[in-house]
């Protein structure tokens, strides 16, 4: 699924403008700064795939990626959350989208939910957790950045994160640790989202 070429589809600032419906779709969020542009390259093995989603205009928006010979799933690569300094209305408008995104997609089969391993879980991962379970969307904990802590804290931070995933009303999938620089935990997660699009 990975090892085909993977390009730009669309950025969606409204959800009008998202394609009607179409293939699955795999939605990856998390708080700004936690690897998400780092994670999403390193898994499609593009280096500059997701530098499109920071490109101005379109930090606020869904950014749409697939293989170009459209096999496999739409990865939807979602405005990262929690940036202090974004003005007010604009947390509004990607509040809105957002919110729209999780609760009017049938095809979307699970969002990654990314966290910081330095980290775990913060308040704001905690309420994006409280949104999706809201909007009954399936979703799976991926820490990032695993290479920047021991293999104790590593442990520690799992653990974290599996005791705020049980705190919530459903069942969740493995917490994955993951480190796009070192490589690591990324075979797991490709694996796991192509057994979840086959399914
Ligand atoms: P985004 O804002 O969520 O898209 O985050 P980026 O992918 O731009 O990453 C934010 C910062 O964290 C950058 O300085 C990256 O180099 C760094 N980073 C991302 N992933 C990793 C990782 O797995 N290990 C380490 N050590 N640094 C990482």
């Amino acid at each position: 699924l990975f090892a085909g070429e993977w390009g730009y589809l669309r950025s969606c600032h409204a959800i009008d403008q998202l394609p009607a419906t179409g293939p699955a779709e795999v939605a990856f969020a998390g708080r700004s700064n936690v690897g998400k542009s780092s994670l999403l390259n390193a898994l499609t093995g593009r280096k500059q795939l997701a530098r499109w989603s920071n490109t101005p205009g379109r930090t606020r928006a869904l950014n749409l990626f697939a293989r170009t010979d459209g096999v496999g799933p739409v990865v939807v690569d979602m405005p990262g959350y929690g940036y202090a300094k974004a003005p007010k209305v604009e947390v509004a408008a990607w509040t809105k989208l957002v919110f729209s995104y999780l609760r009017g997609r049938p095809n979307l089969r699970r969002v990654y939910l990314l966290i910081d391993a330095r980290h775990g879980p913060k308040p704001v991962d905690v309420e994006a957790m409280g949104v999706m379970d809201e909007a009954a969307v399936s979703y799976q904990a991926v820490l990032t950045k695993a290479d920047k802590i021991g293999k104790a804290a590593q442990r520690e931070v799992v653990a974290a994160t599996e005791t705020a995933l049980r705190r919530r009303a459903a069942a969740h999938p493995d917490v994955l640790l993951t480190s796009s620089v070192k490589n690591e935990g990324l075979d797991e997660l490709r694996a796991a989202i192509a057994t979840l699009v086959a399914e």
